[in-house]
């Protein structure tokens, strides 16, 4: 299927889920992850005016860049793992990284930023779903954390990232995601944060229906659109 009847399909879903729960449609965001397109898939997702681009490893995610070469108004977002060695390479290819998990990467993304001149959108990626997800903060810990992480300057801190546990247990999905929903809120309850933070990334091509009924404000979805 082409990418842009995919993108059709979803969002007439996208449309329903808000629809049953009150919510614009323009609310919810969609970044297209490549991590399984090819380069044309990806330049057919661009036509089709899908210009918010994710991919979860740096190293895919330059060679992507690298082949998109002068395709304008592309945003990259890394959603993947990132380690501190790395910092440095992504923020030549994206100023958003959703997947912020601990003080340390924050503060070694906060000291590359500055050295650059340049400020970054971040997400506070946390654990949800409490069960053996190897990364994100654990939601004791993120109200703290995103504090922190709110007041560096050269951060944007723009919401939470979550990722919901692998099952086809529905109850346990929109569980992870409400856990998501009330740390953000947490958050911002601690009143440091600012007018940009008002994101929820949640929802892949599995669980997009239920993270849009929790709240999501921007989904991550690749399969869905790409086979
Ligand atoms: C791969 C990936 C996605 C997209 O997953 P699909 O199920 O293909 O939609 C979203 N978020 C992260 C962090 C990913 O690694």
């Amino acid at each position: 299927m082409a990418v842009s009847e995919s993108l059709y399909m979803v969002r007439q879903r996208i449309e329903s889920a808000c629809a049953r729960v009150g919510r614009n449609p323009s609310d919810v965001r969609v970044v297209a992850v490549t991590k399984t397109a090819t380069a044309e898939q990806i330049r057919e997702a661009v036509s089709a005016g899908l210009t918010e681009l994710g991919e979860n490893r740096v190293q895919v995610l330059e060679q992507h860049a690298r082949e998109l070469g002068s395709v304008p108004a592309v945003n990259w977002h890394l959603i993947g793992h990132l380690q501190r060695n790395k910092v440095r390479q992504v923020l030549g290819l994206s100023r958003y990284i959703h997947s912020v998990d601990s003080l340390r990467l924050a503060e070694e993304i906060q000291k590359c930023a500055a050295a650059m001149g340049v400020r970054v959108s971040v997400l506070l990626q946390v654990n949800a779903g409490e069960e053996q997800q190897k990364f994100g903060a654990n939601l004791a810990e993120a109200r703290e954390l995103g504090a922190r992480i709110a007041a560096m300057p050269n951060l944007e801190l723009r919401g939470v990232m979550s990722m919901a546990p692998l099952t086809e247990d529905e109850a346990r999905i929109r569980k992870a995601f409400a856990n998501a929903r009330e740390t953000f809120e947490a958050i911002r309850a601690t009143g440091v944060t600012k007018d940009c933070y008002r994101e929820l990334s949640m929802g892949m091509s599995h669980d997009f229906e239920i993270a849009i009924e929790q709240g999501a404000t921007i989904l991550r979805l690749g399969s869905i659109l790409f086979g």
